[in-house]
């Protein structure tokens, strides 16, 4: 009986280690059916050799276990009514045999009993069967349904995601410009209201750079519409680099027109950036036969408004900038001009080269 129980025990207890269910393992089912009617067998096969030489109150403890253990059985093997079977018919069978055989009135008791026992284990084994393949039923649903709830959450996720994604290439696309793939004039203007709130909120100085290409009308009647793209492409690189400053802002305005928001930055320094810009353009030669210095060039108009005196709003300070501007084109191009307060000034830098 004990190495019985200890084969059973090391058997099932194995088989769980590799998967909780092995139900559905026909061979391990029939291992674990085997093992349960063997446990049977000996407990009834035990009870039939060692009853004849026990007393009256040693035969009642062993059936009392073998009426326990059949009990003790009843939730392990909830699942499984045949299995069920298996172990308490071979236990409770020979018991039931020998006490009839013996013909004394508590044998006689004792035999009704254990075959009311036994139909009565047998019977309400089938309604607990029954619940029992019902809770694995719901289990199993419900694992289906949470399962399923989850696939549709990640389809959800991976949509979203997409979703995102697809804002955000279209607002990357509503906000920069085709031909040169800097900011354009929309996403410019954006910035400009932000950057104007934030130096008056923060007291600080903000300058604009108006940028335009000069005499590039003629540069697309000399070398065509595609080559005149390309010079564009060519001087929005170019800008780009000369602007060092995180908050820098480089954006085309329109046409050959660029413009650069400089936040934190006063008149003086926004004219060193300016010129820098020009020069920058002049030192990379891009041919320009029909001009007077040979090469594409740059004027710009620069307009600041002071940590002082505080922006007013954006359209004086683009329109300062703009004036800037027509001054740098109107004293001969190629050059940068800043609008101080009420005075438009043609600051004197170095390397400075006039048209005029
Ligand atoms: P100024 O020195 O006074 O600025 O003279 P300009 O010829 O540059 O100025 P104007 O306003 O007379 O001409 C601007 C030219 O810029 C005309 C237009 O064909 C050209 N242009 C504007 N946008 C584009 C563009 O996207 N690609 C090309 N290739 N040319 C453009
Ligand atoms: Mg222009
Ligand atoms: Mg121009």
């Amino acid at each position: 009986m004990t190495l019985v129980s200890i084969a059973r025990m090391t058997h099932t207890s194995l088989s769980l280690e590799k998967s909780w269910e092995f139900s559905s393992d026909k061979s391990k089912m029939l291992e674990f059916r085997l093992g349960v009617f063997v446990t049977g067998v000996v407990w009834g096969t035990g009870f039939a050799i060692f009853s004849p030489e026990l007393n009256d109150t040693y035969t009642l403890l062993f059936l009392f276990t073998l009426a326990g253990m059949s009990a003790g059985a009843f939730s392990s093997m909830a699942s499984d009514r045949f299995t069920y079977l298996l172990y308490i018919l071979p236990m409770l069978i020979p018991a039931i045999s020998i006490s009839a055989s013996q013909g004394n009135l508590l044998s006689l008791v004792m035999t009704i009993m254990l075959i009311l026992f036994t139909l009565m284990l047998t019977v309400s084994h089938k309604l607990a069967a029954k619940t029992f393949a019902d809770g694995f039923e719901y289990r199993f649903e419900h694992e289906d349904l949470v399962k399923e709830l989850v696939k549709k959450n990640d389809d959800l996720n991976s949509l979203n995601h997409e979703l995102e994604k697809t804002q955000k290439e279209l607002s990357r696309i509503s906000l920069s410009d085709e031909l040169t793939q800097i900011p354009n004039r929309r996403h410019f203007m954006r910035v400009l209201q932000l950057e104007i709130k934030r130096a008056r909120r923060e007291h600080t100085p903000l300058s604009a750079v108006m940028i335009d290409v000069d005499y590039f009308k003629r540069f697309n009647d000399t070398y065509g519409h595609l080559v005149g793209d390309q010079c564009l492409r060519m001087i929005a690189t170019v800008l780009r680099e000369t602007l060092q400053r995180s908050g820098d802002f480089l954006a085309r305005y329109g046409g050959e027109e660029f413009v650069a928001l400089l936040p934190n930055t006063n008149q003086d320094s926004a004219l060193i950036v300016a010129e820098r810009m020009r020069m920058a353009i002049f030192d990379a030669d891009i041919e320009h036969r029909e001009c007077a210095l040979g090469r594409v060039t740059i004027s710009a108009g620069i307009a600041s408004c002071s940590a002082v005196n505080g922006c007013k709003n954006w359209h004086t300070l683009i329109e300062l900038a703009d004036r800037s501007l027509y001054h740098s084109k109107s004293k001969g191009r190629n050059r940068v001009s800043a609008h101080d307060q009420n005075a438009v000034v043609i600051p004197l830098t170095p390397g400075h080269t006039s048209l005029d």
